[in-house]
């Protein structure tokens, strides 16, 4: 497995250069990317620029940064300047950024190096990236199946082993979902941990960059990197960031993790993934860890609250795609107002335009105390249960996802069975808090089964920690899929 020790091993020892570590990325990229697509595109003049510079650095022995060497791919929906940033959609497909996210830009400054962008559902609106104007990805397990959303592409990379580790975006599950279907490590931050300056809004009160990973120590390191103050961000936390690694292998003895009863009982979810969770639970609690059962009752009210709020700050935020200032613009109009809509109605795919009809109805006068304050009131509820938790235990348990991944094609017409995909992880972004998904199994199609792990805000030294802890004792991903 590519992780950043085995690779930091090969650069620092001087076994490999990072030019011909690339160059091997690029390589296998070339070879199997054609059959799970992945990446939108890739960036190999930036990247081997910035090998060069990591490889002159090792050879004069000097200060080696964190990441030096590492590769990196970057969901396409975070600004990455003079590169392409599609959004997947066609009102971006032409959009060059004029400048670099922070999270991104911090990526490059620690040393990683930027293979290319990767695929995802339009606008970061879905669960099974199958809506990007790119066409779908294929999960590398089975490629008949969904690597999951909207993080797709980003999380199928890692599973195929096409680069280090990626960076998604999660506003209500798309980058621990897609973790969960391609058996690797999703870690969405405490809202305002990571800066959103350069990440293309979707829903600006539920949006986090973060990292999908091999490992869990792979994303602690990220996840340090990346966090921190950032002044194009008002609402990025002033906050010292913790030395993510360091806490990693204490042991978690002491720890008390809950489980939420809610999850458990839903009808919904798949019975061999209770299965796997439960046994993970099991697992737990033989490493030491305390184990309870939490009620959280307004759980599973999370995605009905998520569907209205999420719509409603998406209408808002997508309003700026006018044909005017950015993108897609339709030629044949004989007025500004019709270019407009056209533009709008060409340039937009079908879900993305759903969501801003939902939220635009939501938000309207007349509707808006009944929608989008209701909504807005009952995310106050499911932020209290989790208050009211975590004054008993550390840490909340349940399963990544209802189900492992689907077949391409299953839900794409079936909008509200698709969103039935986010029931457990979005309750973590509407109430700002951090959480991970860590392979915990296999179903009996061999495919794999996530857990999940919720922490209090901040708490992300917590989650790993657990989360590392259960790793290395139970070793779930000993080989990638075969591609
Ligand atoms: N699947 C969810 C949605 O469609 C979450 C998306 C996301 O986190 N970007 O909205």
């Amino acid at each position: 497995m590519m992780n950043f020790s085995s690779l930091r091993q090969k650069i620092i020892t001087k076994n490999a250069s990072v030019k011909e570590i690339i160059n091997d990325f690029f390589s296998k990229i070339e070879l199997i990317n054609p059959k799970i697509n992945a990446y939108t595109c890739t960036t190999r003049e930036i990247a081997e620029a910035q090998a060069n510079k990591i490889d002159k650095i090792i050879q004069n022995d000097e200060y080696i940064p964190p990441l030096a060497g590492l590769p990196i791919a970057i969901k396409d929906n975070i600004c990455t300047k003079g590169v392409v940033t599609s959004c997947s959609s066609k009102m971006l497909k032409h959009f060059i950024a004029p400048y670099e996210s922070t999270a991104s830009r911090k990526l490059w400054s620690s040393g990683g190096i930027f293979l290319g962008k990767t695929n995802l559902d339009e606008f970061a609106m879905g669960s099974s990236t199958e809506t990007s104007i790119f066409g779908v990805t294929s999960n590398p397990w089975d490629t008949n199946r969904v690597p999951g959303g909207s993080s797709g592409g980003s999380a199928a990379s890692v599973a195929a082993g096409l680069c280090a580790a990626a960076i998604g975006s999660d506003t209500g599950g798309s980058i621990r979902q897609p973790a969960s279907f391609c058996g690797v490590v999703g870690l969405k931050p405490t809202y305002g941990r990571v800066s959103r300056w350069g990440l293309i809004a979707f829903a600006s009160s539920l949006d986090q960059i973060g990292p999908i990973t091999n490992t869990v120590s792979d994303a602690a390191e990220i996840l340090y990197s990346i966090s921190g103050k950032d002044s194009y961000d008002s609402t990025c936390l002033d906050k010292p960031v913790p030395n993510y690694l360091s806490d990693l292998n204490k042991p978690i003895k002491a720890i008390k993790i809950g489980i939420i009863k809610e999850c458990f009982e839903h009808p919904g979810l798949n019975p061999e993934v209770k299965e796997s969770v439960l046994s993970g639970v099991e697992r737990f609690r033989a490493l030491g860890a305390h184990i309870t059962e939490i009620e959280c009752p307004r759980f599973n009210d999370g995605i009905a609250t998520y569907y209205v709020i999420a719509p409603s700050e998406a209408s808002a935020n997508l309003a700026r795609y006018d044909g005017v200032k950015y993108g897609y613009r339709s030629a044949e109009a004989p007025n500004l107002l019709e270019m407009t809509s056209k533009s709008r109605a060409d340039g937009f795919g079908i879900e993305v335009q759903r969501r801003i009809l939902i939220g635009t109805y939501a938000l309207s006068a007349g509707y808006n105390d009944a929608y989008y304050k209701k909504a807005q009131k009952v995310r106050t509820l499911i932020r209290n249960d989790f208050d009211k938790a975590f004054e008993k235990v550390d840490i909340l348990l349940t399963p990544t996802c209802p189900t492992t991944a689907f077949l391409k094609g299953d839900f794409v017409n079936d909008p509200l069975s698709m969103y039935l995909s986010d029931l457990l992880t979005v309750p973590a972004n509407l109430a700002g808090l951090p959480a991970i998904s860590i392979p915990c199994g296999f179903d009996k199609n061999g495919l794999p089964i996530g857990l999940q792990l919720i922490g209090n805000v901040l708490e992300e030294n917590k989650i790993l920690n657990a989360a590392n802890i259960f790793e290395i004792d139970a070793q779930i991903i000993k080989n990638k899929p075969l591609l």
